[in-house]
């Protein structure tokens, strides 16, 4: 069915919000069937991004795991240092051909809103970004820096004055003014068609590993957040013989509750407009989540992760904030590479992973960022003399 992954995904939304997802999923699929669109975005994922993204042969870290050849796929080294910009570039670039002169996102950490500030200024879109004022205090760099790129930092002052009182403010926004407006959604999650969405603009990635390995390796790992670059690395591996791994935020371990394993701890349910596996406790009431790192550290997951957790396709294990710190450090000794500590989730689990194959195998494991901005976090640990310092 349109927009389902088995009993996941859908439209659980009020009624004043459907005219809008319509219209978005009938703009989307002119957009997507348009060879024009399709070449311009290419063309700025090229020229502005920096794509295609290389694919690293890690031969460090390989020698270090002991086993199968492990290749970096390199969206560190892109724009604005992540991922995001394949997804806020293409859904700016449909907002424009939609005739919306306006774009409104919510961001956490700021990462989401920087990236959408980019590829709104780069196609001359106004944008928006509502933050919680908790948030926008604790990440007061990225307030400046969006300011620089030209859009307007909202913060939102109700509830608890994090992202998710952000997003009920956006979702207001866009209701209230459709007609001009996109809501830019920041991972694979949220009401058809966003999941579908934003998984096909961040394909891209899966699709160059092919190409870049001429055929599927024998295994592709990449962290799970709400699911963005994981669900790009592994859409267009699902029909090939690939181990595919999802790697959420153990935090500080599945038995503390201090996590954001959605998938390995959590429970069906419906949260931001879909249906999908929640962090969660007896009365449905949504649980605090913990990560050392903010891009991971939300209680929902795209759906079509959770679908293909219950058809086993893909297998999610989760690293603790220990071993990410440990992985994070290890990359940068043993290749020159500060990742994103979110990556570096992904990082541990493909060490173990490679481990336990053949030298002539080969494992992909998607770095989504570059860890410039985790240099802190890092070093307060290593100050405070906790774990993994
Ligand atoms: C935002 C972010 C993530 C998590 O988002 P997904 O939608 O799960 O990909 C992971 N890595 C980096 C570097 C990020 O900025």
């Amino acid at each position: 069915m349109r927009g389902r992954f088995g009993p996941f995904g859908g439209r659980y939304v009020p009624e004043t919000l459907v005219p809008a997802l319509d219209e978005l999923e009938e703009g989307y699929a002119a957009a997507k069937a348009d060879r024009r669109f399709r070449a311009e975005l290419a063309g700025y994922l090229k020229d502005y991004a920096g794509r295609p993204t290389p694919l690293y042969f890690a031969r460090n870290l390989t020698r270090m795991a002991g086993g199968a050849r492990i290749y970096l796929k390199r969206e560190d080294l892109l724009h604005g240092g992540a991922h995001k910009i394949n997804n806020t570039m293409g859904q700016a670039l449909l907002a424009r051909r939609m005739g919306k002169r306006r774009v409104v996102a919510e961001t956490g950490a700021g990462q989401h809103g920087v990236a959408t500030a980019m590829a709104c200024a780069c196609l001359g879109i106004r944008s928006e970004v509502y933050m919680g004022s908790k948030d926008a205090g604790r990440q007061s760099l990225n307030v400046y820096r969006m300011g620089l790129l030209g859009s307007r930092v909202r913060t939102v002052d109700t509830g608890s004055r994090t992202l998710k009182d952000a997003i009920s403010e956006a979702i207001r926004d866009w209701t209230a003014n459709v007609s001009d407006t996109h809501y830019l959604l920041g991972s694979a999650v949220g009401p058809r068609p966003y999941p579908g969405m934003v998984a096909d603009f961040q394909g891209v990635i899966g699709k160059e590993i092919r190409r870049q390995m001429r055929g599927a390796p024998d295994a592709a790992v990449a962290c799970v957040g709400g699911g963005s670059n994981a669900i790009g690395t592994f859409r267009p591996l699902l029909r090939t013989g690939a181990e595919l791994v999802g790697v959420e935020a153990a935090g500080r371990g599945l038995g503390t509750g201090m996590h954001s394993a959605t998938l390995g701890a959590g429970s069906p349910g419906v949260l931001h407009g879909m249906m999908t596996y929640l962090l969660q406790d007896a009365d449905g009431q949504v649980g605090g989540t913990h990560s050392v790192s903010a891009g991971l550290d939300y209680p929902g997951v795209g759906p079509e992760h959770a679908f293909l957790k219950e058809s086993g396709r893909v297998r999610y294990a989760s690293a603790t904030d220990e071993e990410a710190v440990a992985a994070f450090r290890a990359l940068a000794t043993a290749e020159g590479i500060i990742p994103a500590l979110e990556s570096a989730h992904a990082v541990a689990e493909a060490v173990k992973v490679a481990r336990r194959m053949g030298g002539s195998k080969s494992v992909v494991v998607t770095l989504s960022g570059r860890g410039d901005k985790d240099v802190g976090v890092v070093r307060g640990r290593a100050a405070a003399g906790g774990e993994g310092a």
